[in-house]
């Protein structure tokens, strides 16, 4: 029993590194971040589409109700022209040609009298009235433009004072059997048409509707600037159909201040365009309070958890210094400092496995004090302390490769465990430390029994022990301060 096997000390058990505890937070942390934000990114997206939906809706009635009206109009112009170039209109009499050229046209509130200029531009007939005023229009954009080109269809002039109230004028031009220019029938759409239609709309503060002719002139804009009516934006790179094409959208500054807006486009093969914007501060305020909310409580979390995770690593790192210490306590003989016979015993079953592995020899030192008992009994026992120090010291001081193991192994015996050593080599370690304690002490001498084994299959670390016990009773038995190496007989009759 007494080289009985003990279980491998040296084998640690799984201990948590401060380090993976705090990569494994730090990663966490990353990981929860990332799926916050992309959430919230989500999030935004979803606010944004949800803008361009409502703005596109907004858009396209507006532009349904713009349209409805222009071709309404529209429909009247052309009556009245078609009218004009009739044979019979030149002989009938002035109210008869009054009712038959107005007879159709489209009466509304926002709409102006429907007018007709012969081919010198002079007034020749007015909706409004039987006797019209003489008037000359032959310098207004619109009626040269019909009268050089005969393809203009229904023209949309700028907005301009008509009549004393701002309106756009729409014209088409009159032309005889052979396509040639009798003159011009014109009407006009005031701007209260435009405020009546918005006013209608429930909008924000800063939200924008733009109506824009084709060539990109602003024809009518919400909030009302007349700065800015007229204004064309041909020569601005804002909303041209690269960044604003038909029925898409655009983020960013427009064209008449800065704020930055979200803008929908609508279209259809009409005159007149519509832009809807919608700033994207009001679009995004919600979302930023959220976003704002969830991001603080993200970093209260983190903050909390990186608190913690520090607090715990330091105390991770202070047990395992306290671990450390009480293992260096566990294994260290108070009185020497050499370690423990625990130790020694976790130390030889480790060494003698890896021994047989490598195929190399273990050496085993098993030193005694001489006649021990009668020191202590002359000097007093704590004299015979202060010599087992010595001893230690000597021991130490010749054996300082590491691996080597030197324990007090009990009482005034010490073992010394050498692997890879031969067994002239041990002879050799055996002979300096029992030199050393002769030299040093006057009345102290240790006997040494040596033994050197390369295990086999089938041999146990505990014959190593018995032969250089063995061996340290034949130093004894020889006269003692001595060094004896266990024969080899000697190991094959233990074994
Ligand atoms: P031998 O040469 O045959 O080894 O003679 P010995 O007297 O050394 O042998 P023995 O085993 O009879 O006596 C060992 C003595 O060692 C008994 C004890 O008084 C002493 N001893 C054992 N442990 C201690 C210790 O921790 N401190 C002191 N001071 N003495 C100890
Ligand atoms: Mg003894
Ligand atoms: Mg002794």
């Amino acid at each position: 029993m007494l080289f009985g096997r003990r279980k491998d000390m040296a084998s640690r058990p799984w201990r948590p590194s401060a380090k993976l505890l705090i990569l494994s937070t730090v990663v966490t942390v990353i990981g929860f971040s990332a799926i916050c934000a992309s959430v919230m990114l989500d999030m935004r997206r979803g606010e944004e589409e949800l803008a361009r939906q409502s703005l596109d809706n907004l858009a396209s009635g507006i532009e349904a109700d713009i349209s409805r009206n222009i071709e309404l109009y529209d429909l009247s112009l052309r009556a009245v022209a078609s009218n004009m170039v009739a044979p019979e209109i030149e002989q009938v009499s002035k109210p008869i040609r009054h009712l038959i050229l107005f007879d159709h046209a489209a009466t509304a509130r926002h709409f102006g009298a429907i007018q007709v200029f012969d081919a010198e531009g002079r007034l020749t007939a007015d909706a409004s009235t039987m006797d019209p005023l003489p008037e000359n229009r032959s310098d207004e954009e619109y009626f040269r433009i019909h009268r050089d080109r005969a393809d203009a269809g229904l023209f949309i002039s700028r907005p301009m004072l008509h009549r004393s109230a701002y309106s756009i004028v729409l014209s088409r031009r009159i032309t005889d059997a052979d396509g040639g220019f009798l003159g011009v029938v014109a009407g006009s759409i005031r701007f209260s048409y435009f405020h009546d239609l918005f006013d209608r709309l429930r909008l924000g503060q800063d939200d924008t509707i733009t109506v824009l002719r084709r060539d990109r002139t602003i024809i009518m804009r919400r909030p009302f600037d007349l700065d800015v009516i007229g204004k064309n934006l041909a020569d601005r790179p804002s909303w041209n159909p690269a960044n604003l094409p038909a029925g898409g959208s655009y983020s960013g500054p427009g064209p008449v201040d800065s704020i930055p807006r979200l803008y929908v486009r609508r279209d259809s093969a009409r005159p007149l365009f519509v832009v809807v914007g919608k700033p994207l501060d009001s679009i995004l305020s919600l979302w930023r309070t959220q976003a704002t909310r969830i991001a603080a409580v993200m970093m209260a979390l983190i903050v909390f958890v990186l608190g913690t995770t520090l607090f715990l690593a330091r105390e991770i790192g202070r047990r395992a210094q306290a671990e450390d210490k009480l293992e260096e306590l566990a294994t260290t003989d108070a009185l020497t400092g050499l370690k423990n016979r625990r130790k020694f015993d976790a130390s030889i079953d480790a060494e003698w496995r890896r021994a047989a592995r490598q195929k190399v020899p273990l050496a085993l030192l098993m030193i005694d004090a001489d006649h021990f008992k009668s020191y202590n009994d002359t000097f007093g026992h704590q004299a015979g302390d202060e010599v087992l120090v010595g001893v230690a010291i000597c021991i130490s001081d010749s054996v300082r490769r590491a691996g080597d193991c030197a324990a007090r192994y009990g009482g005034e015996e010490f073992a010394v465990l050498l692997p890879g050593c031969s067994a002239a080599d041990a002879l050799k370690v055996a002979e300096t430390i029992r030199m050393k304690v002769q030299d040093w002490s006057d009345h102290t001498t240790v006997s040494i029994g040596v033994a050197s084994l390369t295990p086999t299959a089938g041999t146990d670390w505990f014959e190593l022990v018995k032969a250089a016990d063995k061996a340290l009773y034949a130093a004894k038995a020889g006269g003692r301060n001595r060094s004896v190496l266990a024969s080899v007989p000697a190991l094959t009759l233990v074994a």
